[in-house]
C-alpha cells in the first residue's frame, strides 16, 4: 500500500489530510477519527462556543462533503494496535488497514484529578466538543464554580462563566496566573482584569479535597484550610499527550512521541505532528511539545510537503491567542529563557506588549489588545529579525521601518 492513514482527526490530522490532497498527493488518505462529530475547531469550546448557542456545526472545519470530494476517508474507529513489520493498523472494530505512511495525531487528553470524589457529576473537564456542549447546558446564573488551575482554558473557562453570572472561584498552585506560559507583566494583568470582573483567584494553593453530599458536590478544601462551598467544579490542570499506540508499536518516546526536525520518529516510514509530537526544533535548540493550532496546522503542512516530494525542516514560528472576557491575548515566539522585558504601549488603558529579550535578542512578543505588535512579531521573528530593546521601549519608533 503507498497510502496514508492519519490517527486521529483534530486540528493536525485534518490540516494534513487536507493539505495533502491540496499537494496533489494521489493515493488513499484514511483520516481515523474516534470522536462522534465531524472533526472539528478546538478554540471556541471554552470562548465563543461556551458562551453562545450556536450548534455543532458552526465548529466544523468542512462538511462532510468536503472528504468525500476530496477522496479523504473519514472512518469513525480507533487505531488500537500498529504492527509496523507488516505496515497494518488494527482499528479497535477489529478490522485492520495496510499503510504506505502512518501519521500519529493523537493530540492530548485531559489530566484527570486524582482525589477523592473526583468522578462525581459536577465534576468536569473542557477539551472536546462533548464536554464544551455539556458544560454549556449546566452553568446557570447564580451557580457557584470552583475551576482547578489558572491556565489559558481555566482562565477562559472562567471569564465566561463569569459573564453568565456565576459565581467563580479559580485556585491555581503557582504563584500567578498563567505561571508556565507569560511573563509576570502579562500575569499581572490579567489578574487584576479578572478580579475587577468579580473573579476570586486563589495563588500558591492546592484543592486537597472535594466535599459531597451523596452524589452532589458541595465544595473544595484547600491547602490552606479554606472551604469554598460550590456547586460545579471545572478541572483545567493540563492535558497529557497521547504517546500509548507509539510506544506500544516500540518507538521512543518521553514528554510526547520523539521525532526529529523532519517531524519524522525512528521509523522512517511513520511521522507524529500536533500536540503529541515532540520535536527537534532548531529555533529552539532542543525538544519542544507545544500545544496549539499555529503547531498542529504547520506541522500537518510540513508533512504533507514531505509526502507529496517537498521535504524541508519544520520550522514554524510559534504563536498563539487566548481570549478572557473582554481581552484578547496574543504571543509570537517563544518567551522561554528570556532575561529582560520591555513593555510597549500602556499598561493602565488595557493595551501594551512585552517584548521578550534574552541579552539583545528579542525572543518573543506577548500582547494584551494590541494585535499590531502581534503580527509585527509574526512577521519580524518569522523572518528571523531582531529589534533593540530600546526600539522597543520608544513609543516613537515606527515597527514597520524594521519590517523594510
Ligand atoms: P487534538 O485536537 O487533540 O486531536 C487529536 C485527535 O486524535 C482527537 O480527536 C483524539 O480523540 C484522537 N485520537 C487519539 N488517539 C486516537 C486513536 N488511537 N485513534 C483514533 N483517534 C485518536 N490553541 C490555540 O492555538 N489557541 C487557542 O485559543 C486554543 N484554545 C483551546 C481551547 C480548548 C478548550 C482546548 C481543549 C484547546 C485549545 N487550544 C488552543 C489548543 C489546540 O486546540 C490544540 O493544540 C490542537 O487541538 C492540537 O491539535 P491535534 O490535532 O494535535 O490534537
Amino acid at each position: 500500500a503507498n497510502g496514508v492513514i492519519i490517527v486521529g482527526a483534530g486540528h493536525a490530522g485534518f490540516q494534513l489530510a487536507a493539505s495533502l490532497r491540496q499537494g496533489g498527493f494521489a493515493e488513499r488518505i484514511v483520516l481515523l477519527n474516534d470522536e462522534g462529530h465531524l472533526p472539528y475547531q478546538r478554540p471556541p469550546l471554552s470562548k465563543a462556543y461556551l458562551k453562545g448557542t450556536g450548534g455543532p456545526d458552526s465548529l466544523m472545519f468542512r462538511p462532510e462533503k468536503f472528504y468525500h470530494d476530496n477522496r479523504i476517508e473519514l472512518i469513525t474507529d480507533r487505531a488500537h494496535t500498529v504492527d509496523r513489520n507488516a505496515r497494518k493498523v488494527a482499528l479497535a472494530s477489529g478490522t485492520s488497514l495496510d499503510y504506505g505512511h502512518l501519521v500519529f495525531a493523537t493530540g492530548a487528553r485531559n489530566r484527570l484529578l486524582d482525589i477523592p470524589n473526583a468522578k462525581l457529576d459536577a465534576v468536569r473537564y473542557l477539551r472536546t466538543l462533548d464536554e464544551s456542549e455539556a458544560l454549556r447546558e449546566v452553568v446557570k446564573p447564580g451557580m457557584r464554580v470552583v475551576v482547578i488551575g489558572a491556565g489559558f482554558i481555566g482562565l477562559e473557562f472562567a471569564a465566561t462563566a463569569r459573564g453568565k453570572g456565576l459565581e467563580v472561584d479559580v485556585v491555581e498552585l503557582a504563584s500567578r496566573v498563567m505561571a508556565r506560559a507569560v511573563t509576570a507583566e502579562i500575569s499581572e494583568f490579567s489578574q487584576s482584569r479578572h478580579t475587577a470582573a468579580g473573579i476570586r483567584i486563589h495563588l500558591g494553593v492546592q484543592v486537597t479535597g472535594i466535599e459531597a453530599d451523596g452524589a452532589k458536590v458541595t465544595g473544595v478544601s484547600l491547602s490552606n484550610g479554606t472551604h469554598i462551598p460550590t456547586d460545579l467544579v471545572v478541572v483545567g490542570v493540563g492535558v497529557l499527550p497521547n504517546v500509548e499506540l507509539a510506544a506500544e508499536a516500540g518507538l521512543p518516546v518521553a514528554s510526547g512521541i520523539i521525532v526529529d526536525e523532519h517531524l519524522s520518529t525512528a521509523d522512517p516510514d511513520i511521522s507524529a505532528i500536533g500536540d503529541c509530537a515532540l520535536y527537534a526544533s532548531r529555533r529552539s535548540g532542543g525538544s519542544l511539545r507545544l500545544e496549539s493550532v499555529q503547531n498542529a496546522t504547520d506541522h500537518a503542512r510540513c508533512v504533507a510537503a514531505r509526502l507529496t516530494g517537498k521535504t524541508e525542516v519544520y520550522d514554524g514560528l510559534p504563536w498563539f491567542w487566548s481570549d478572557q472576557g473582554p481581552d484578547k491575548l496574543q504571543m509570537a515566539g517563544l518567551t522561554t529563557g528570556y532575561d529582560r522585558v520591555v513593555v510597549r504601549g500602556d499598561r493602565a488603558q488595557g493595551a501594551f506588549s512585552a517584548f521578550c529579550y534574552k541579552g539583545d535578542r528579542l525572543l518573543g512578543i506577548e500582547s494584551v489588545n494590541r494585535a499590531g505588535d502581534h503580527m509585527f512579531g509574526r512577521r519580524l521573528l518569522g523572518a528571523g529579525g531582531s529589534i533593540t530593546p530600546e526600539q522597543a521601549a520608544d513609543p516613537g519608533f515606527d515597527l514597520k521601518s524594521a519590517l523594510r
